[in-house]
């Protein structure tokens, strides 16, 4: 019965970070800190029962990159990433599980601008101000930085015309 309730919870508590902006979700957990440990239970036990953790593939991919790289990690959770790799890695998440957390809003962190070298957003990419906060990784990113990995889940029937609001544009390379 307890598992379910927490089931419930937690899926309660990420339903409303996917369908309110990253600044609803500052003042859900600043307002309610046992909801945010909850959620954290939750999403623990949902985690253990996929094949693989996401982060381990991020941590994959830094370890095959110079540890010189400096990492910005949005939506840290408990860390993992920063723990697993050499890279300097900034945490950033609305409470802290760690010591390592910075404390804020991922629309608005205490970075300088063309600060960090890689950008990461592990199933943390949830507020309706999707635009607003990748904005902010543009912002903090240095030139020539990228990200890693988007993966697009259909969600609706198809509608004609163009989707609203994104664009994505080739990266082009330089002519040799
Ligand atoms: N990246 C970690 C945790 C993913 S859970 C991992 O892969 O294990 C999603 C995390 O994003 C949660 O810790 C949640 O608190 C954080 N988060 C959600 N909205 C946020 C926001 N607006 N600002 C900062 N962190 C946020």
């Amino acid at each position: 019965m307890e598992e379910r309730l927490l089931g419930a919870r937690f899926r309660y508590l990420n339903q409303q970070l996917y369908t309110g902006s990253s600044q609803d979700a500052a003042r859900l957990f600043r307002a309610d800190p046992a909801a945010f440990h909850l959620y954290h239970q939750g999403f623990e036990r949902q985690v253990r029962r996929w094949p693989e953790r996401p982060v381990q593939r991020i941590v994959r991919y830094l370890r095959r990159r110079p540890a010189s790289l400096v990492v910005a990690d949005f939506g840290c959770g408990d860390c993992t990433l920063a723990a697993s790799v050499r890279n300097k890695v900034h945490c950033f998440d609305l409470v802290p599980l760690s010591p390592r957390v910075t404390v804020c809003d991922m629309a608005k962190v205490p970075l300088a601008a063309e600060s960090v070298d890689v950008a990461v957003f592990c199933l943390a990419l949830m507020g309706t101000n999707l635009q607003e906060i990748l904005g902010e990784a543009n912002r903090v990113l240095r030139l020539g930085s990228y990200f890693y990995l988007l993966e697009f889940v259909k969600t609706g029937p198809a509608r004609p015309g163009p989707a609203p609001g994104l664009r994505l544009r080739p990266c082009l390379y330089k002519r040799r």
